[in-house]
């Protein structure tokens, strides 16, 4: 990091810059993992675009090589451990090293739990919460040897943390507030390799995961009672936290949940 009188001369341009340093994103190719992805490589990290689909993260990848970036596509099924080594080998082999993890890679499925199956719930729970602790596992040794890092896990409002419940989420607020819980027990374990590790809660955000609740007015009028900005989020504004939770202007943030949610959980 500048220092205050290096910042001042360099006019503070080089706030948030992430030149030289590497990030992957899981779930990458649409959504909100699309644009932690964009932003992250704007900020100029050199960027590893990871999802189940390989033809839509080059996709990602070549609209970051247009606008001047460097990326990397590379299949991911966070559900794969030999998927997720391979992406870790990738990464190193092209870029050399590892510093930000982004698990974004999850899956929302409304199910009321009287019908729930155990199929349902642990679909849900490899996919949210066990794909994250394997992200996490495999790149942390790459971490440690550079004695730096940042783990940014995307979680929730459905976390759990505030006393607010989502019907028809059994299983994926369970999956969320796992994360956050996983969140706190690792920030302490990392922290003493300059790995900091934080969860970040988005609110209602405008994504192909929302779409029904854009499509059914009802839920569209429930959400809009709930956020007092009353519009969902915009992916970007979430990313924004990403490139900030990525920076080295967070070096003194760990073990935190931080939320983007237009206020939902103020009301
Ligand atoms: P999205 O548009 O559905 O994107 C999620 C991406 O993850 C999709 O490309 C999806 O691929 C991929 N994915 C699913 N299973 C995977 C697996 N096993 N391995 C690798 N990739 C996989 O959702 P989003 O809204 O951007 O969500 C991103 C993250 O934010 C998720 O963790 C979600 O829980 C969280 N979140 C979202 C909201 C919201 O309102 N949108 C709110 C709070 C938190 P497929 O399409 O093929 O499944």
């Amino acid at each position: 990091m500048l220092s205050v009188q290096e910042g001042l001369q360099a006019g503070y341009s080089n706030m948030f810059n992430l030149n030289e340093k590497v990030a992957i994103v899981t779930g990458a190719r649409r959504g909100m993992g699309r644009t932690h992805a964009l932003l992250l490589a704007q900020a100029e990290a050199k960027v590893v675009v990871s999802d189940i689909d390989l033809k839509e993260c080059e996709q990602v990848v070549a609209e970051i090589k247009k606008a001047g970036g460097e990326a990397i596509a590379v299949k991911c099924d966070v559900t794969n451990k030999k998927d997720i080594d391979n992406m870790v080998a990738k990464t190193v082999e092209q870029f050399g090293k590892i510093d930000i993890l982004v698990n974004n890679a999850g899956i929302c499925q409304f199910k009321p739990f009287i019908d729930l199956t155990d199929d349902d719930w642990d679909k849900t729970i490899d996919i949210n919460l066990r794909g994250y602790y394997w992200c996490a596992k495999a790149v942390v040794p790459e971490m440690i040897k550079q004695k730096y890092g940042r783990i940014i896990n995307i979680a929730s409002i459905a976390a759990g943390q505030v006393g607010v419940g989502f019907q028809g989420l059994t299983h994926y607020c369970a999956s969320k507030g796992g994360i956050v819980a996983f969140t706190e027990a690792l920030a302490l374990e990392l922290a003493p390799y300059n790995i900091t590790v934080n969860a970040i809660a988005p609110g209602v955000i405008d994504t192909p995961m929302a779409a029904s609740i854009k499509t059914d007015p009802k839920a569209y009028e429930a959400s809009m009672a709930r956020i007092p900005l009353k519009r969902m989020g915009k992916p970007e504004e979430v990313s924004g936290l990403v490139v900030f939770l990525a920076s080295d202007e967070s070096s003194y943030i760990t073990g935190d949940f931080i939320v983007a949610d237009g206020g939902y959980l103020s009301t």
